[in-house]
């Protein structure tokens, strides 16, 4: 069985192409920069085969049938046509309260999708975009929408809700929601296949740490609470979010600084966090890190509160489980840095009874690849888990076919 995973953006269109029997990705790639300047195609198969070359697309519509038509081409296909494809998986970033799991998209989920457009502007109508081009371009498919939120469906009420008037929430549900749930929800079932252990026996910390940040509690396999809230603002400072703030600088701004509501939400959202407080000209770790090793003293400070924060999280989920059996660290800096994993880590080796103590040297050589970095002194496991949104995309997708499949409904 063939799968298509879309992920659909605000100027992209990423795909995956599962064969689900071994899960091998027999295609990926992107459409970048659409409705831009020089929007490109850029795409490998299994057979080594690589692309990349301009593309004229107006819209999603039209990258999702350069993605048609480069999966089925003669010399860089990998599909007789587009009939081989079972199903498509679509990223979706919100789907509210009402939607707790991966679903078939029907015309009632369209309507919740475009409905929560207003609690993720960013995101949601890009993401419906992307499931009506795939519905035009692939139209004897399944479409199948996973989304980020549903993981954290089950926090409990006193983790989600704000210390608002309780009608914000009955009226407007504004509460917690929680994101990248499709990350989190990866790299806990991986972290428990590594460890050899039932999920639904452990209590883990999982922490997706890439341009956008996030801290999950993760108890017997549930998402318990977690650090982005009613939008991916709230919780860890990320490459250009804030993260946590008292919301009366908001108000500070507004009565003092005279900033209205599109400059504190492009303050907040995109000048704020690494690239706010380093303030070298970039939100790149990377380029963060190297400032710092010349010395730079902004860019120093900008790490140390970003790690500071991940390891507050930490205290706080340990708090809230009673205890943690693995630290987990994925996404982009997560699986690479060292550095940032070591400085979350200081000082936890302290923490009563719980041991939490690193090896410096795995720490060093677990970039990139599932492991455990912690050492046998340790208690409590530090894994580096990759993370694979696609894929998890299509398992989820898949789990959803199999019951269809056994009716022979597919
Ligand atoms: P996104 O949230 O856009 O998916 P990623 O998960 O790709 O982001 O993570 C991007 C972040 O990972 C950037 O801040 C980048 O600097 C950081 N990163 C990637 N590789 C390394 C590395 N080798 N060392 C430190 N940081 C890294």
């Amino acid at each position: 069985m063939i799968i298509l995973v879309i992920n659909a953006g605000s100027s992209s269109v990423k795909f995956t192409l599962f064969r689900m029997e071994d899960e091998a990705e027999l295609a990926s790639g992107i459409v970048g920069r659409i409705g831009l300047a020089g929007t490109r195609l850029n795409y490998k198969n299994f057979k080594g085969g690589n692309l990349g070359k301009e593309v004229f697309v107006a819209d999603a519509v039209e990258a999702v049938g350069i993605i048609a038509g480069v999966l089925t081409d003669d010399r860089y296909g990998v599909i007789d046509g587009e009939k081989d494809i079972t199903a498509v998986g679509h990223r979706v970033v919100h789907g509210g309260e009402k939607i707790t799991d991966s679903v078939i998209i029907e015309d009632s989920v369209k309507e919740i999708i475009k409905k929560c457009s207003t609690l993720a502007p960013l995101h949601n109508p890009h993401n419906f975009k992307g499931i009506e081009a795939s519905e035009r371009h692939f139209p004897g498919a399944l479409q199948v929408a996973v989304f980020d939120t549903a993981f954290h469906a089950t926090i409990p009420e006193h983790a989600f809700l704000y210390g608002l008037p309780y009608r914000l929430y009955h009226q407007d549900r504004i509460r917690r929601y929680g994101f990248h749930g499709i990350s989190h929800k990866h790299v806990s079932g991986e972290a428990a296949r590594f460890l050899d252990m039932p999920l639904d026996a452990l209590k883990l910390i999982t922490c997706h740490l890439g341009n956008g940040c996030s801290i999950t509690a993760v108890e017997g396999g549930k998402s318990i609470d977690t650090s982005m809230g009613f939008t991916p603002l709230e919780g860890l400072m990320m490459g250009s979010r804030c993260g946590d703030l008292d919301p009366a600088i908001v108000l500070f701004l507004m009565e003092h600084k005279q900033l209205g509501y599109k400059e504190i939400n492009e303050l907040l959202n995109k000048q704020s966090g690494l690239l706010g407080v380093a303030d070298i000209g970039s939100s790149d770790l990377r380029d963060i890190l190297s400032a710092k090793a010349s010395g730079n003293h902004q860019a120093g400070i900008a790490v140390k509160t970003f790690t500071y924060r991940i390891k507050k999280y930490i205290g706080a989920y340990i708090a809230a489980m009673g205890g943690v059996d693995a630290i987990v660290f994925t996404a982009g800096i997560g699986e690479n840095s060292p550095i940032i994993r070591e400085s979350v880590c200081d000082g936890l080796q302290r923490t009563n009874g719980l041991k939490i103590i690193l090896d410096p040297e795995k720490n060093k050589a677990g970039n990139n690849k599932l492991g455990e970095i912690q050492s046998c002194l340790s208690r409590v496991k530090i894994l580096v888990v990759p993370t694979n949104e696609a894929r998890e995309i299509a398992q989820q997708t898949l789990q959803l076919l199999q019951p269809l499949e056994k009716n022979g409904m597919t």
